[in-house]
């Protein structure tokens, strides 16, 4: 074979600089225009399969430029755009426009970070983006961690080394069926859905979990959670972690993390904070009392793809006592330590959590935390939560709109027509139809996304700014938009 043919994946230098110029002017252009169109096309999922060629995977290679400007066209228009300035729902956020090149420049070195040799500047990156990460929010630099895919992976990672711990010496060896007594995991019941799956997949079963009240505010009943402790303590179980939540995705409440740390310590229970969404309002100085216990935390999940600004996917795991991750993780753990001296040793960050081969997807957060910096992510998040303050405002002022919850930067309202009887007895029932009717509509037609939240049994519709792109105006238009759909839909009921 002397010469061989790649010409099927090739790229010749002058075929790169044209696709790749014609694909970033394009995407300037998308980024341009996006804002001003819809959300959503709305399409179902049989109208969008009907959009790809049905075809079966072709024997014959097709012709590049064309393979990627189609794929443009179609992505460009069928997309839904949680870059949209009116998309405010869930928590999925605007992807910085540095990270999206970021990634193409990632992907393009394509090391693997599941190993230093095989990575040696992303490796040193990602270590630095981890500490970048603590000073964010506020917590020591010798906490230790890993970047993961997202959130639940994040709460799992911090899950399987608490449980590690929790379960003691054995437990590598006779796994959970050697544990002399069954681990109990507490939280709240505005917890997000990670801990169930993480009770079912890692072999504890949903009834390990002990869900506790929260109270008016979606906050954890600190009273109740000591109680539960003792009772599970006395009926023979070993309570192992509590779980506190930093911007609960419903209402953005924040757990006490001072009162969930000072249970911890005296019963001597593993401290989880997930702060996917939240923990990044600990850089405001105005909020320092809310995060003030964030630092005691054994554990910490951070999604960088919320409130960041970085493309899917990125989350992290820091962990106060990183030796747990390489306790957990590694076949044979050497402990080492953690200062800032660097002791020469190697970092193999498959050692440090679930994969083996790892993307390099500390570049998009390294480079985007560089462009941005703290007082520009001040400004970011502190924008947010004002813009969903406004919106809470905006509701309570208005004549036909109920403002139900404010906390970090979601907002929940519902619709109530004007002329609503507020004594009927099915009322309740009918404004929950209604607002789900309204936001189903919403969703579909496009003008604007927001999502659901359900408070004290009432169906509400739920604003969450993770979006540098809204403004005031967006705001006072959603309010707009809401109400003119409600009035219809209240109409045709
Ligand atoms: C978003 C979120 C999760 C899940 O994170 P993913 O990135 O979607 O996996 C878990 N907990 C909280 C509090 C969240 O906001």
């Amino acid at each position: 074979m002397s010469q061989r043919n790649n010409s099927q994946i090739k790229l010749t230098e002058t075929e790169f600089k044209t696709i790749g110029y014609g694909l970033v002017e394009s995407l300037a252009t998308f980024l341009e225009q996006m804002p001003k169109g819809k959300v959503t096309s709305g399409k179902t999922p049989n109208e969008v399969r009907a959009l790809l060629d049905g075809g079966s995977f072709s024997n014959e290679s097709k012709n590049s430029k064309k393979v990627v400007d189609d794929v443009f066209n179609l992505l460009s228009q069928e997309s839904l755009f949680n870059g949209h300035p009116k998309f405010l729902g869930y928590i999925t956020s605007s992807p910085a426009p540095l990270g999206v090149l970021s990634d193409l420049l990632a992907s393009a070195m394509n090391p693997n970070v599941g190993a230093q040799i095989l990575s040696p500047v992303a490796t040193e990156i990602e270590k630095q983006t981890v500490r970048w990460l603590c000073e964010f929010i506020g917590v020591p630099t010798s906490f230790g961690g890993v970047l993961v895919s997202g959130g639940n992976m994040a709460n799992f990672t911090a899950f399987l080394a608490a449980r590690n711990f929790a379960a003691g010496g054995n437990y590598k060896k006779k796994g959970i069926s050697g544990l002399a007594k069954p681990l109990v995991f507490y939280c709240s019941k505005s917890t997000h859905t990670w801990i169930d799956k993480a009770a079912v997949l890692f072999g504890h079963g949903t009834e390990s979990v002990h869900w506790i009240e929260a109270d008016e505010d979606n906050r954890i009943r600190l009273d109740l959670l000591a109680e539960a402790i003792e009772k599970d303590k006395r009926a023979g179980k070993q309570p192992a972690i509590a779980i506190g939540t930093a911007g609960d995705v419903s209402t953005g409440a924040i757990d006490d993390l001072e009162g969930l740390s000072n249970i911890c310590k005296a019963h001597k229970l593993w401290f989880h904070v997930d702060g996917a969404y939240g923990a990044p309002a600990a850089i405001l100085p105005e909020l320092i009392n809310e995060f003030s216990g964030l630092k005691k935390a054994d554990s910490i999940a951070i999604d960088p793809h919320k409130w960041l600004y970085a493309p899917l996917e990125a989350g992290c795991t820091l962990v106060k006592n990183p030796n747990h991750l390489i306790d957990t993780f590694s076949s044979h753990p050497e402990y080492y330590n953690f200062s800032h001296n660097d002791d020469g040793k190697e970092t193999n960050f498959f050692e440090y959590g679930l994969q083996n081969s790892r993307g390099f997807r500390a570049l998009k957060v390294w480079i985007v935390l560089q462009q941005v910096g703290k007082e520009g992510y001040k400004e970011l998040i502190r924008d947010d939560i004002d813009l969903a303050k406004y919106l809470y405002e905006l509701a309570q002022a208005h004549p036909e709109l109920e403002a139900m919850s404010h906390h970090l930067s979601i907002t929940t309202c519902r619709y109530i027509p004007v002329d609503f009887d507020r004594n009927n007895p099915d009322g309740e029932k009918v404004l929950n139809a209604l607002n789900e009717t309204l936001l189903n509509a919403l969703e579909k037609e496009g003008e604007v996304f927001l999502s659901n939240a359900v408070i004290h049994g009432k169906y509400c519709l739920r604003a969450c700014v993770v979006n540098f792109r809204t403004s005031r105006k967006d705001i006072e238009e959603i309010i707009e938009i809401v109400v003119k759909r409600g009035v219809e839909i209240y109409k045709n009921m």
